[in-house]
């Protein structure tokens, strides 16, 4: 359809970016124009009216999750939440480690953030291994809330991160 479309167009693409060998998403052009965000967003919204109709809480992946999430979340009416790396939150926090291509990393939310039983849909610009979604699914277990399901700007298939975040389902508008 016309605004997967005009929003596929605006994905630029890196070679050998943040290093050798990857192929860099890079999802700023969207931003840039209003007609691709509002492109992005009605299709978000779309999909969660549709599909999570119940959901209570939009939660942001760090960095380019909290680009979407707070467009989503005013459409929706509900409020937005940020999962951060760590130590980027003051007060009592909640963290799940996990692993990354190289190295490690911990996601992190504050403990009062999410509350036991309530209905989230988590968002981030990029599905890739999906460590750092099924990182934050989990930070969502640890708090009791109710993870309805993932949605992603842009799904890398051949390294089945959808796989990696299962049981939750993602929900992606482009794929490669
Ligand atoms: P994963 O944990 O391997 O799924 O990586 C996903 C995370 O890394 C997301 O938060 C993305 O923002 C970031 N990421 C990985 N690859 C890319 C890319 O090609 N473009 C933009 N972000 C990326």
């Amino acid at each position: 359809e016309d605004k997967l479309e005009l929003i596929a167009q605006k994905i630029k693409h890196f070679p050998d970016f943040p290093s050798k060998g990857i192929l860099f998403r890079d999802i700023c052009p969207i931003l840039k124009d209003p007609e691709a965000l509002t492109a992005v967003t009605d299709l978000f919204e779309e999909r969660v009216r549709e599909a999570y109709p119940r959901v209570q809480l939009i939660v942001g992946l760090d960095a380019r999750g909290f680009l979407f999430g707070p467009l989503l979340a005013q459409r929706l009416g509900v409020g937005f939440v940020l999962v951060r790396k760590k130590g980027k939150l003051p007060g009592p926090t909640t963290s799940v480690a996990y692993t990354l291509e190289y190295g490690k990393a911990e996601a992190e939310i504050q403990e009062d953030a999410v509350e036991a039983g309530q209905k989230v849909v988590l968002i981030d610009d990029l599905l890739a291994t999906g460590g750092t979604l099924y990182a934050a699914c989990e930070l969502m277990k640890k708090q009791k809330a109710e993870v309805l399901g993932c949605m992603v700007v842009i799904e890398l298939k051949d390294l089945n991160g959808a796989g990696r975040v299962q049981p939750e389902s993602v929900f992606s508008l482009v794929q490669y």
